[in-house]
Order: C-alpha cells, then structure tokens, then sequence
C-alpha cells in the first residue's frame, strides 16, 4: 500500500488481463484512490466481501466465470457502484450488465479521464439522498438555455417555459436525475412506461426525438439528451469535476 490517508476511497478491480490492471492502478492512485486487485471472478468476489470498496470496476470477459454472473450475484447484497469494461464486441453482455444493476460501463479502450469522469459520476449518485432532486442533491437542474425545475414539474429554455406531456416530463426528468449516467433502453421502458412495455424500444426512440425538438437547441447535433448507441441514452453530466 502506498502512503495515501485511509479515508481515500478503495476500488476494487476485477481484470484479469495484467496491463490493465497495471494501467488501471497507476491511473487511479494517481487521482488518490486506494486500490485493490483480483485476476478471477472468484478472487474478485472474496476481494468484495472481505474488505467493502467503495466501487468495483469489473471486467466482463474473466475466465473462470461470466461479469454478468458477478454484477447479479453481487446486487443480491450490495448497492456498491460498479463501471464494467467491456471490449467492443461485448456489446449485449454490456447492455445485459446495465439492465442486471451495473452503473455504467467502458468500452476498451478508454482514456483515463473517461475512468475517471464515470467513477466520479457513479460515486456522486450513490452517496445522492433518495429525498434529493438530482446527484448534487439540488432540485434545479441548469445547464446552459435549458433549467428544469424538478420540484415544480416545470422546464425552461432562455426562460421560455417549454410545454412537455406527463411520458416527456417523466422520461426527461429521469435522465436528469440521472445526469452523466447511462440509462438502457429497458430501464427508461420500466420507469417511464412500466414493466410490461420493456421490449417498445422504439416508444424511447420516438419520445427522445420529441424532447429533442422541445429542448435542444439544434435537435439535429444534441448536447443534453446524448445516444449511448445500441444501450440507451446518457444525459449531459454538469456536475462538478466533470471533463469534456
Ligand atoms: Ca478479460
């Protein structure tokens, strides 16, 4: 261990592949993490239980046991943020991952400050207060023309208020309580339509175009509502410590 305070956040990391781990180590006791380390599912499981991290980053191809098992299994017990890595043909397992209760995902390779941008974002929504309106705990979100205030119901752009239905008020405030996070397709079907609406990906689709014309203000390059493409959507993060 090197010689950071106790109190610096402990993330484990579940890879098998050696120089990502390295790689992944140096980059977080860099940012002042403390870190922790498995090779296997299983190593990776007694790492979580035995000493709690404050959040996992998980790879999803390991080879004794499926990433999708883990995230699963360790939801059974714990609400601990977890980033899975995925490589780039891992696009269903990622998405399987999201839907099982990862937090938000990376596909290989990634920058270091992509790592860190979601670490900070999954860490900040999960010390968030189920009372609060957003991750800052604040219940107006503003972020250039567009502020919606969440206590009211009511959104504004350049302080014109913009007329949205119930669906495209429940669908946008989502998003932004969720701000930097993606949320799947499924998760968006589940908390705006229902649980029996979750295969109407295209009901998504075509409310998220909607919105778009309501609030970007050039619907055709937007900047708040952003495509995960072939996961979901992932609202512009203007939270604190944020990178472009
Ligand atoms: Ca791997």
């Amino acid at each position: 261990m090197s010689d950071l305070s106790p109190q610096a956040p402990l993330v484990a990391i579940i890879e098998d592949e050696t120089p990502i781990r390295k790689f992944l180590r140096a980059a977080l006791v860099a940012d002042g993490y403390r870190v922790a380390e498995a090779g296997t599912a299983l190593a990776g499981l007694r790492l979580v239980t035995q000493s709690p991290p404050a959040l996992i980053l998980l790879d999803l191809g390991l080879p004794d046991r499926d990433g999708k098992e883990l995230v699963a299994e360790i939801r059974g017990w714990s609400d601990v943020p977890i980033v899975v890595l995925s490589a780039r043909d891992q696009e269903a397992e990622k998405v399987a991952a999201l839907d099982l209760g990862a937090d938000d995902y990376l596909t290989k390779p990634f920058s270091v400050n992509e790592l860190l941008a979601r670490m900070r974002v999954a860490l900040r929504h999960h010390v968030r207060s189920p009372l609060a309106g957003n991750a800052a705990g604040a219940t107006v979100y503003q972020d250039g023309p567009l502020r919606m205030d969440l206590l009211a119901r009511r959104v504004f752009l350049d302080d014109q208020e913009v007329k949205l239905t119930k669906l495209e008020y429940d669908l946008l405030a989502l998003l932004v309580r969720h701000a930097g996070r993606v949320l799947t397709h499924r998760t968006l079907l589940k908390e705006v339509w229902g649980p029996d609406a979750v295969r109407e990906t295209h009901y998504v689709r075509v409310f998220v175009a909607n919105l778009r014309k309501k609030i970007e203000p050039d619907p055709a390059r937007p900047h708040y509502i952003l495509t995960e493409q072939g996961v979901g959507y992932r609202f512009r993060d203007s939270g604190p410590g944020t990178h472009e």
